[in-house]
């Protein structure tokens, strides 16, 4: 049986400032709640900015909301003089439950190789942040070494040293389906999603790879999402452009 809980994650990147945070965090909250949404179903994220987050995190308790959030990044070091970097120990005393990691925007434009990329897993996991440690192949990647290749030598590269408990999320994203509208079909997300748990099994045992969610994310819209969610490896998404709209995002918490 699959106990794995779907999670919806919403990657805002480097959009809503902390005021427009609150406001957007609010009215989120509001549409699932009146959608009768269940967070023990479906568990809802948002990744605000590292400057909203002490904003989202005064909401959420406050008002008691049923949502989680992490950040978009995370220092693969603790402490000290690393100018610009956050540390896993900030974000877990935030109340960050998840942290992206490896993100293919940070692979691309911030040189962060699958080296980088497990040192920052192991970082957040040594500061009880879950990991939601992404991969997946560029087109020109896709058509020399085809679909699976290159996500799972990422995964297994990110995830060397890592302990078997480890609560970690995998999100699997395409490259060339990132805000491209050029989405995965089901069958090519389930396929890869597959290689990833089997690739998972071989790296922390078969217990892990059952518990362990697998996203699939680019170009995720309310539109498509039900299909994904249909495929028995797809644990949930990981969504850019559309976590940005309040009634985009909550149909697809929803499914619909
Ligand atoms: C992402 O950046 O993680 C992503 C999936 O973006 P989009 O949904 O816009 O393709």
């Amino acid at each position: 049986v699959n106990t794995r809980t779907p999670l919806i994650a919403g990657n805002w990147k480097m959009n809503l400032d902390h005021l427009q945070a609150i406001a957007f965090v609010q009215k989120l909250a509001w549409t699932l709640k009146d959608a009768g949404h269940k967070y023990t179903d479906v568990e809802v994220s948002v990744f605000p900015p590292f400057t909203d987050i002490r904003s989202v995190q005064n909401l959420v308790e406050a008002d008691k909301l049923e949502l989680a959030y992490g950040a978009q990044d995370v220092s693969m070091h603790d402490s000290g003089a690393y100018t610009g970097e956050i540390p896993g120990g900030f974000l877990n005393a935030l109340g960050c439950s998840y942290v992206i990691i490896g993100h293919s925007e940070r692979r691309q434009y911030h040189g962060e190789n699958d080296e980088i990329v497990g040192n920052k897993v192991k970082a957040a996991l040594k500061h009880g942040v879950v990991p939601v440690l992404c991969v997946g192949e560029t087109e020109a990647e896709l058509e020399e070494f085809g679909p699976s290749a290159v996500p799972v030598a990422q995964l297994k590269k990110a995830l060397e040293g890592v302990s078997q408990d480890a609560a970690i999320v995998i999100a699997y994203e395409p490259v060339w389906a990132i805000g491209t509208g050029k989405v995965a079909t089901e069958e090519q997300a389930e396929a890869v999603c597959a290689a990833i748990r089997v690739a998972l099994g071989e790296v922390l045992g078969d217990a892990a790879a059952q518990r362990t969610r697998i996203l699939y994310g680019g170009s995720v819209k309310a539109n498509n999402i039900a299909g994904f969610m249909r495929q028995p490896n797809i644990d949930g998404a990981l969504v850019g452009g559309a976590s940005l709209d309040v009634a985009e995002f909550s149909s697809i918490a929803r499914f619909q």
